[in-house]
């Protein structure tokens, strides 16, 4: 039966029409309004636990997007995450979401924002639907919306059927998948996922990468993937933010990222073969071997593959490999870091 809450709430409501597919949520406005073209504005933020310096005056914005965070153990971005949420009481410096003040407006924040943490927070002893149903409410869905709404999100992640299962009775994939229905019940504006991927088997990373990235696609849901897993960030992220040690090292979009800054082509060979290079260099290119049998031709990648085939045919060196000379997501990471150590 509709109470005059439902009612009054049903009239006011303005539906986006940010629907996840022809079964998927369709979802109201949650009535904040927000006149900032970035999702994420951290301006100076800095963490101290205790002597501990987490976060060390770390300033960058975001636009709506799928992003990448990325440092290594210890760098400091589940704290940087925490502190989006107004989860950990940040020493100085302002987070701002969607405009909103992390601090003061934390209320409204976690209105706007899923968090999908690492460690499980199922909740035992509640079937799959109230668990989420559970969540929604916690983030300020009244129980009759958090219930539609939980089964909704648990089609969506392919929970369907396991719905009137205990969660702790789940799988580590069907937790995985469970905690980022919690995450998303509420139908955020940008979801922040811890790791979303751990524990999963290929083909349950890959269906598991492929909702996370379905949320920004077909809802405009901008996502912000913390993880270790580089391949994964690769797969489904436009840019990417590294922290090391507390600091910012790297924000841009992984296309810039992985432009070097002189059109290069990598040959790899068999072995590793003197006359090879020369016959390079008689036919005027220019090339370095970072590793034995691994050459780096700069030019463009036209000319460098018809130059290495008939280099090959004249010296007898066998190729193994042509590729763009595109920096790699791995190699750019360890690049950051390194140079901070
Ligand atoms: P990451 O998520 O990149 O692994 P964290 O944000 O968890 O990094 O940690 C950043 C730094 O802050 C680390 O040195 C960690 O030991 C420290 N730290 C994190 N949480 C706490 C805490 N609750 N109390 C004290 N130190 C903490």
């Amino acid at each position: 039966m509709w109470t005059a809450a439902l009612l009054r709430r049903a009239a006011q409501a303005r539906f986006f029409g940010r629907s996840l597919g022809s079964d998927g949520p369709v979802v109201e406005d949650p009535g904040v309004e927000t006149d900032t073209q970035f999702t994420i504005e951290i301006d100076q933020i800095t963490k101290r636990y205790g002597d501990n310096l987490a976060l060390d005056a770390v300033s960058f914005s975001l636009p709506p997007g799928v992003f990448g965070l990325l440092g290594p153990n210890g760098a400091g971005k589940s704290t940087l995450i925490k502190s989006l949420m107004g989860l950990v009481r940040i020493t100085s410096g302002e987070a701002r979401v969607l405009g909103l003040d992390s601090r003061r407006d934390f209320r409204q924040v976690r209105q706007l924002v899923g968090y999908m943490p690492e460690d499980d927070c199922i909740y035992p002893g509640l079937k799959g639907v109230e668990s989420v149903a559970f969540a929604g409410e916690l983030s300020g869905l009244p129980p009759v919306d958090a219930l539609r709404r939980a089964h909704e999100v648990l089609d969506y992640v392919g929970l369907g059927e396991a719905r009137y299962r205990e969660v702790q009775t789940y799988s580590t994939g069907m937790r995985q998948k469970q905690k980022l229905a919690q995450a998303i019940v509420h139908d955020p504006r940008i979801v922040l996922l811890d790791e979303p991927t751990s524990g999963l088997d290929p083909l349950g990373r890959k269906r598991m990468l492929k909702l996370i990235r379905g949320l920004y696609d077909r809802t405009g849901t901008s996502v912000i993937l913390s993880t270790h897993i580089l391949h994964d960030v690769e797969q489904i992220c436009d840019s990417v933010v590294i922290v090391g040690h507390g600091k910012l090292l790297v924000q841009d979009t992984i296309a810039n990222l992985r432009r070097p800054a002189d059109e290069t082509v990598k040959v790899g060979l068999e072995q590793p073969d003197p006359a090879f290079g020369a016959a390079l260099t008689e036919a005027g290119l220019r090339w370095e071997e970072p590793q034995p049998g691994e050459i780096r031709v700069f030019g463009d990648s036209d000319t460098i593959a018809a130059a290495a085939m008939d280099a090959a045919r004249k010296t007898g060196a066998l190729l193994r490999r042509i590729e763009s000379g595109r920096n790699s997501l791995e190699e750019i990471f360890l690049k950051a870091v390194e140079k901070q150590n």
